[in-house]
């Protein structure tokens, strides 16, 4: 595998991308938006300047990595040679189905195409496309040059020499990955989404306060951050859809999201991107001050 495109250079895609690049693999990074292809761009640059600073590359090591990225607003250009695709657009389904019928028509057709999605199933998405054995789930976590894991998700069809490519592929890039099925919330989010929904519930009946709930997780199960302060970091929006997959992909009560949850994303919010979530980050975000 030598050509990587990646779909999508926000958050996640910019991530994605600085770790391919890293390890020698030429990256397309593709967005609709150039201006995000800037912004990622800086942020892929700031981020091989704190590792220079911190002697763990060369800054030859910096140069090398960022000419290995090329930037491309046609999807069609960026995946024409493309050996595997990460798609890391925003989480949307209807654009996901619609990207990924795009991708399979201008993929080559040995090509893999990968999703990074936290919660969209693996198996929906390869059913638009008429290589559903090509078709995996790549779900890497935030921030992408600094977490191990990478949840690598089997669909329905996909095929045992896909699951192991990317498997393999995902060690080289010095990442450890976890293979698991197809079912809503994969295991991650299956997981931590209702931690997170407790968490809010117990806010919500009384049992404590914000920086209580988060104490308790903290000091008592050595988590690095509190359930509160994590959903404020992953974005309350995201926590609550991907509550409702859950819940919709069940049809358990248990998955039901908190009703303060629905009320703080209905009221904007969402953590720490809008500024306000169950702390306040008006202030940079760097002394955590419970919002009021
Ligand atoms: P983001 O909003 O930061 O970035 C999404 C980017 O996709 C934007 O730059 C947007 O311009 C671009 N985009 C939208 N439509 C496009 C199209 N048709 N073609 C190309 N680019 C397009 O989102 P993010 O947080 O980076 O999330 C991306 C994916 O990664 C989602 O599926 C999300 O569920 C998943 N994910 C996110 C996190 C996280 O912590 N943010 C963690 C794991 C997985």
């Amino acid at each position: 595998m030598k050509l990587v495109s990646v779909i999508g250079s926000g958050t996640m895609g910019n991530g994605i991308a600085h770790v391919f690049a890293m390890k020698g693999y030429k990256v397309n990074l593709v967005d609709i938006s150039q201006d995000a292809l800037d912004r990622a761009m800086k942020t892929i640059a700031k981020n091989l300047d704190r590792m220079v600073a911190k002697d763990r590359i060369s800054e030859d090591d910096k140069t090398a990595t960022l000419a290995n990225i090329s930037q491309h607003t046609s999807l069609g250009e960026g995946v024409a040679d493309a050996d595997l695709v990460v798609e890391a657009a925003t989480e949307n389904i209807d654009l996901k189905l619609k990207i990924f019928k795009d991708l399979d028509s201008h993929a080559p057709v040995d090509c893999i195409l990968a999703t990074n999605t936290s919660s969209i199933s693996i198996t929906k998405i390869a059913s638009v496309t008429s290589r559903p054995d090509k078709i995996i789930g790549m779900h890497f976590m935030n921030p992408v040059p600094v977490m191990k894991l990478v949840e690598v998700i089997r669909g329905y069809k996909t095929s045992d020499s896909v699951t192991e490519k990317i498997m393999d592929l995902s060690a080289k890039l010095g990442k450890s990955p976890v293979e698991v099925n197809d079912y809503p919330g994969f295991v991650a989010n299956r997981i931590l989404m209702p931690m997170i929904n407790e968490a809010i519930l117990c806010l919500y009946e009384g049992v404590a306060g914000v920086s209580e709930i988060d104490t308790v997780m903290k000091l008592g199960m050595a988590h690095p951050m509190g359930p509160l302060q994590l959903a404020d970091f992953i974005g309350l929006d995201v926590c609550l859809s991907i509550l409702n997959v859950l819940y919709d992909g069940f049809g358990k009560d248990k998955y039901a999201p908190c009703p303060l949850l629905v009320n703080m994303v209905t009221a904007g919010d969402l953590g720490r991107k809008s500024g306000r979530g169950f702390y306040d980050y008006s202030h940079g975000g760097k002394d955590l001050v419970v919002a009021k």
